[in-house]
């Protein structure tokens, strides 16, 4: 069956108000594609943001959330509260939750039923580090990551996002045939593998989205440097039109 493309930025602690320019910019792009684009702003601008978004076909995501509805925990921000803001999707296990907040896959799941629960898309991340691919073992711990990571008897869609830790912000990709590779061993783990959409992330740019994305078993892509430049993120949005 088809899955639809996802081109889902990640803005990560940054954006400030005056960032919201950025849906004026890409809305044209946006709308003349067939891809759901989707942009994750920190959670001071996730209201703000959602206002901005609306008419550009564009949805709006929260970076993490806990596994509780409410209740006395400082600072963090359940997925009840992104639905009330507006969000649609919300991104969790990212690589760095999993390494600033020592984030485990067992708690990346019991998230991912929250925001099931609550009416959200999670986008659950997995990948490995520079010294596990070294060491042969990049499979065997992203199979860890994906079985432990995912919600557990909850129906609903998720998606998920293989960004292998060494090519986050690096500016360094997965060559073309390991991100293919990868992105088929996932599937073959997935409990409902044909209808999951795995996107690919690691230093997605405009000059290499489109023969990424291209690949038989990528759905899309979590971007995160290029989703701050909206004349970036733009260009990566028509170079992958379908
Ligand atoms: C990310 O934040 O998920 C990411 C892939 O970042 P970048 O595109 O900057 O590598």
């Amino acid at each position: 069956m088809a899955r639809q493309l996802l081109i889902a930025g990640n803005w990560k602690m940054n954006g400030k108000r005056d960032s919201l320019a950025f849906f004026d910019e890409v809305a044209p792009a946006a709308g003349a594609s067939a891809a759901e684009i989707l942009i994750c702003p920190p959670a001071t601008l996730l209201a703000a943001a959602v206002d901005a978004a609306s008419g550009a076909s564009i949805k709006i995501g929260g970076q993490d959330c806990h596994a509780n509805s409410s209740g006395a925990h400082t600072g963090d921000v359940s997925a009840d509260m992104l639905v009330d803001a507006g969000a649609d999707y919300v991104i969790l296990g990212h690589s760095e939750r999993r390494s600033d907040h020592g984030e485990s896959s067992a708690s990346v799941a019991e998230k991912a039923a929250a925001a099931l629960s609550a009416g959200l898309t999670p986008i659950i991340c997995v990948g490995e580090s520079e010294a596990e691919r070294r060491d042969g073992r990049a499979e065997a711990v992203v199979a860890e990551q994906v079985v432990n990571s995912l919600p557990k008897a909850t129906d609903g869609a998720y998606v998920i996002a293989y960004e292998p830790v060494w090519a986050i912000g690096t500016g360094l990709t997965a060559s073309l045939e390991d991100i293919q590779a990868m992105h088929g061993f996932i599937r073959g783990r997935l409990p409902d593998g044909e209808k999951t959409r795995i996107l690919y992330g690691g230093s997605v740019k405009p000059g290499n989205a489109a023969e990424i994305f291209a690949l038989a078993d990528v759905d899309g892509g979590l971007i995160g440097g290029a989703s701050l430049k909206a004349s970036d993120f733009a260009q990566i949005i028509k170079n992958t039109a379908v």
